[in-house]
């Protein structure tokens, strides 16, 4: 279903990608830069994301689902395309023909992979053994399965390639000693292996933001930085060049003047304190924007104005300080004026984490690049 009626737009602004990017190669010059676009590109639109990311240099992809490193392949894209998680083994034999590289999560997996695989081509699946150090999610635990899968690979070369190696860090936004700990258990397990692999990789964001240069693996898996969105918490902050490329907008569709007592919304749960302007705009929970945001800010005409009432599913109501014309936009995420609102204020106001709002604004939003990079 196109919604060309719909006045609330995600605008992607892919020079804001662009910059990201260069910011984390320039302080991890040496390493290569997989761009992180699973879930549409944490909302973005994964089409609005993968130009950007290439032009600032980044050699590939990683997705969560063999479908979706499948529509990176369907729009043009020729490099590595990484798919995170545990895939179904019958998804091996399209891996194989589309040049998509699997992670296998287990011996077990290559096993059945293999199984799967047209033994007649002359493609080999490109594999990434997934070693869990400690983020308890997929993966090998012991240098000895290790040791078995590469073996394994290694007695069916003609259909697999070991392409890469890589866990994953559960405390990279903490920092500390868990994250150490992990990191030292990846280096032991890999030390006699890194020089088999292309790539060797265990950053995400925030591990790819606090290393330093002179760092054992050679490639990082960049997400929400891509994206301009701190991965630490607010307290942690470090200052970084990062931009958010996405802003959230929609409009006003209706305006009235209430008198005080009036109620709003489902439930009647708020009840006008005086005689006041209230605004009906175009976007609710199934937009994405969650019924837990009740309460929280939007910019019009570059001033906040406060959401009253429940959230509805795709509808809001906002006090306004004058009768705004029809069609007046309405900042939810983004900025305008002076003001802005970040999708880590989002977050921290819902009691969640930006990643959460962005891949939890929906499909019926258009999404709308802006900012093209040459
Ligand atoms: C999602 C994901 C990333 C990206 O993490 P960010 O914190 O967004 O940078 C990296 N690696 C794996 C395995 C992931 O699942």
């Amino acid at each position: 279903m196109k919604f060309d009626y719909i006045p609330s737009k995600i605008y992607v602004d892919q020079k804001a990608i662009y910059d990201n990017l260069k910011v984390v190669r320039n302080l991890h010059p040496t390493k290569d830069i997989l761009a992180v676009v699973k879930a549409d590109a944490y909302g973005h639109g994964i089409e609005n994301v993968c130009e950007p990311a290439i032009k600032a240099g980044a050699v590939g992809f990683c997705v969560a689902y063999v479908d979706e490193a499948r529509m990176i392949r369907k729009l043009g894209y020729k490099e590595l395309i990484l798919v995170l998680g545990a895939s179904e083994v019958q998804a091996s034999k399209i891996a194989q023909k589309e040049n998509i590289s699997l992670t296998a999560p287990s011996l077990k997996w290559l096993k059945e992979a293999l199984k799967n695989l047209d033994p007649a081509s002359s493609k080999k699946l490109k594999v990434h053994l997934a070693l869990d150090t400690g983020m308890g999610r997929i993966g090998v635990t012991t240098l000895e399965e290790l040791k078995k899968e590469i073996k394994f690979i290694e007695d069916n070369d003609n259909l697999f390639e070991l392409e890469g190696i890589f866990t994953h860090f559960a405390t990279a936004d903490e920092g500390g000693n868990y994250y150490n700990y992990q990191k030292n258990k990846f280096v032991e397990m890999v030390k006699d292996f890194k020089d088999q692999v292309k790539y060797l990789h265990c950053e995400n964001s925030a591990a790819g933001l606090i290393e330093s240069e002179d760092d054992f693996t050679n490639t990082i898996r960049l997400g929400i930085a891509l994206y301009g969105i701190s991965p630490f918490l607010e307290k942690k902050k470090v200052t970084l060049n990062l931009k958010p490329a996405l802003s959230l907008k929609s409009q006003i569709s209706f305006i009235k003047e209430v008198p005080k007592g009036t109620k709003i919304s489902y439930g009647a749960t708020y009840s006008a304190p005086d005689d006041e302007y209230i605004a009906t705009v175009s976007i609710g929970y199934a937009d994405g924007w969650l019924r837990r945001m009740q309460g929280f800010k939007v910019i019009i005409d570059g001033k906040f104005c406060q959401n009253v009432g429940r959230i509805t599913m795709d509808q809001l109501m906002v006090r306004v300080p004058q009768k705004f014309p029809i069609g007046t936009e309405v900042v939810l995420i983004g900025e305008e004026g002076k003001n802005r609102i970040t999708a880590e204020e989002a977050a921290d106001f819902a009691g969640t984490i930006p990643y959460e709002i962005l891949t939890t604004l929906s499909k019926r939003v258009p999404r709308i690049a802006v900012n093209p990079v040459n």
